[in-house]
């Protein structure tokens, strides 16, 4: 119990997750002081995160291969999202593997004529079950960047965290109340320090 508690996870999701899968996805993984976290350690856990956000079947699997490729574009999105909340433009290979992953199960419109009238709807073309979650979720990641929401992207500023959160206020600078505790209290800390060091011969 002590162990969970210490997890970054333990904190709740990060503002803006609830709102964009693309956000969460990036978060499942993040440093711990003991090494690296994945939130996704196997296939079995990938696929009921996907399932979770109805982006794939339940009765679909996510196998290796499938494993490997949703924490690629977990990494994608990573690279990409931090580029933005930095202001900086994103490596040409990460947009390509975007592209990529937007390309692999391209959404096609189409009209139907249901009791009401014409109805113009969005659905993505049959294939691998993973390769529609990855283009769903590179949709979406595409969505964040370009909408309203892709100016807020924000790295948390607490040392040692890595999430990346929504920025609801442009003075906010941690991903969670935790976080900025912590920085807080070390900067309390920190302030002793510097008041022993001058006192000291
Ligand atoms: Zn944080």
């Amino acid at each position: 119990m002590d162990a969970v508690e210490r997890l970054p996870s333990a904190q709740g999701p990060a503002p803006g997750e609830h709102q964009y899968a693309s956000l969460a996805l990036v978060n499942t993984a993040f440093a711990l002081p003991g090494g690296p976290y994945d939130g996704l350690p196997d296939g079995t856990a990938a696929h009921e995160w996907l399932r979770e956000r109805g982006l794939i079947a339940a009765r679909a699997r996510v196998d290796e291969d499938g494993l490997a490729r949703v924490r690629r574009l977990r990494d994608t999105l990573r690279v990409i999202f931090s580029a933005q909340s930095e202001g900086e433009r994103p490596p040409a290979d990460a947009l390509r593997q975007l592209n990529c992953a937007l390309a692999a199960a391209p959404g096609v419109r189409e009209l139907t004529w249901t009791d009401a009238g014409p109805e113009l709807s969005f659905h993505h073309q049959a294939g691998e079950a993973v390769d529609v979650a990855l283009a769903m979720l590179a949709e979406e990641g595409a969505e964040l960047l370009t909408g309203a929401d892709g100016a807020k992207l924000s790295a948390c500023g607490a040392r040692g965290c890595t999430r990346l959160f929504i920025r609801a206020h442009a003075s906010r600078r941690w991903c969670s109340d935790r976080c900025g505790n912590r920085v807080r209290a070390a900067r309390h800390y920190a302030g002793h320090g510097r008041t022993t060091g001058r006192n000291a011969p």
